[in-house]
């Protein structure tokens, strides 16, 4: 058997090892510590958002960002529906109800123009959502000029998912900064990881001052234990934190090494027929945490799952586009706007191995079984 070839493994550098070593010899293993508040001073300097909290995980930066924002039993929140079911779960944790709106093709996330007429229609009803969830899926920034203009228009809030974009721009500016709030995930399959961990960062420092107020049991100011309102125990290691400092310092030369794999795949590859690439929007720069294509079984003559079978056998890890949510068995029933896009791309999308510690004789290996499935011209 080859050796395995994973979709997206953690990369460690050395830096990594140097901040859990000097946690332990300080005795910082602790929700609590210096390389927590060192993470979220150097994560705002590098992302220009003003203020940042490590949390636990993604979700749990998801589930404070709905719950600041408010969003209550009766409530409906708008979500894209091409993303991880992490985008919406939060939503169902405050007793909401989820409406899913379909992508546009240019950039695979949330389509503006259908968020435009899903706002105007709820605002005729007299029903505006009480929040947007708008996910940056694959590495890439939604249209933010043009979501940000439809949400401000009715004055609906939005919470940035930026779980799957870390270090990714749109305008020269990081992608978690366009929302009221953002949130990044530091999940070990993630391009920048703790192992597990996650992040919510806003531009709004009393917001962030509230969420670690939730984060931490919601205890309030006094020398016993006071509670007057729910909380959550969804704090940061200070060991992991030191992990996303290592991380953070060398993300730079990941997202590099991801857009070089991309590249290599399109060089590779993009000659055959039916194959298309993840489109990246002119106005940003996508971090190709995975390298994402299409095979369209008209034109190519074969499908996107023979090409899996094909990777699998080879024991190369490869994965379909996400499920889209509103066809989830979970989400059965909910309403969505659109659909067609998420559903296409499902049904024709694959992800590549995208690790940043690939060699090039890996890229090589992945892409001469792609090949090898299409038919001989
Ligand atoms: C990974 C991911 C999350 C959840 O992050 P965790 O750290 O795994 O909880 C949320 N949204 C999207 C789009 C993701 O890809």
């Amino acid at each position: 058997m080859k050796p395995r070839i994973f979709l997206s493994p953690p990369h460690l550098g050395t830096e990594e090892r140097r901040h859990v070593e000097s946690a332990l010899a300080t005795n910082w293993v602790a929700p609590a510590g210096p390389h927590l508040a060192a993470l979220e001073a150097e994560m705002s300097a590098v992302s220009g958002v003003k203020s940042a909290l490590c949390v636990s995980s993604g979700t749990a930066a998801l589930h404070l960002a709905v719950r600041l924002l408010g969003v209550s039993p009766g409530d409906e929140v708008f979500c894209s529906t091409f993303t991880f079911v992490a985008s919406a779960n939060p939503i169902v944790y405050q007793g909401a109800t989820p409406v899913f709106i379909d992508a546009e093709l240019r950039s695979w996330n949330m389509d503006p123009a259908l968020l435009a007429a899903a706002l105007a229609e709820r605002a005729r009803q007299g029903r505006l959502p009480r929040a947007i969830i708008v996910a940056d899926i694959y590495g890439q920034c939604a249209a933010w000029d043009e979501i940000q203009r439809v949400a401000d228009l009715h004055g609906v809030p939005v919470i940035e998912d930026a779980a799957e974009a870390v270090g990714a721009t749109y305008r020269g500016r990081w992608a978690g900064g366009f929302g009221a709030v953002g949130i990044y995930s530091f999940n070990g399959n993630k391009i920048m990881t703790t192992s597990g961990g996650g992040m919510l960062v806003s531009a709004d420092t009393a917001l962030i001052d509230r969420a670690h107020k939730l984060a931490t049991q919601a205890r309030d100011a006094a020398p016993h234990y006071e509670h007057s309102e729910l909380g959550y125990n969804y704090r940061l290691s200070n060991v992991l934190a030191g992990i996303g400092r290592g991380q953070l310092s060398s993300l730079p030369q990941r997202i590099d090494r991801r857009r070089q794999i991309f590249d290599h795949y399109r060089s590779a590859l993009g000659d055959l027929p039916g194959v298309g690439f993840m489109p990246e929007l002119p106005e940003g720069r996508c971090t190709r945490w995975l390298t994402c294509l299409t095979v369209d079984p008209a034109a190519a003559g074969i499908n996107r799952d023979d090409v899996l079978a094909a990777l699998a056998a080879d024991n190369i890890e490869a994965r379909p586009l996400w499920k889209p949510l509103h066809q989830q068995p979970l989400y059965r029933g909910s309403a969505c706007f659109g659909g067609e896009v998420a559903d296409r791309l499902f049904a024709q999308g694959l992800c590549l191995p995208s690790g940043s510690a690939m060699t090039d004789d890996d890229l090589q290996r992945v892409a001469d079984v792609v090949r090898g499935v299409f038919p001989r011209p």
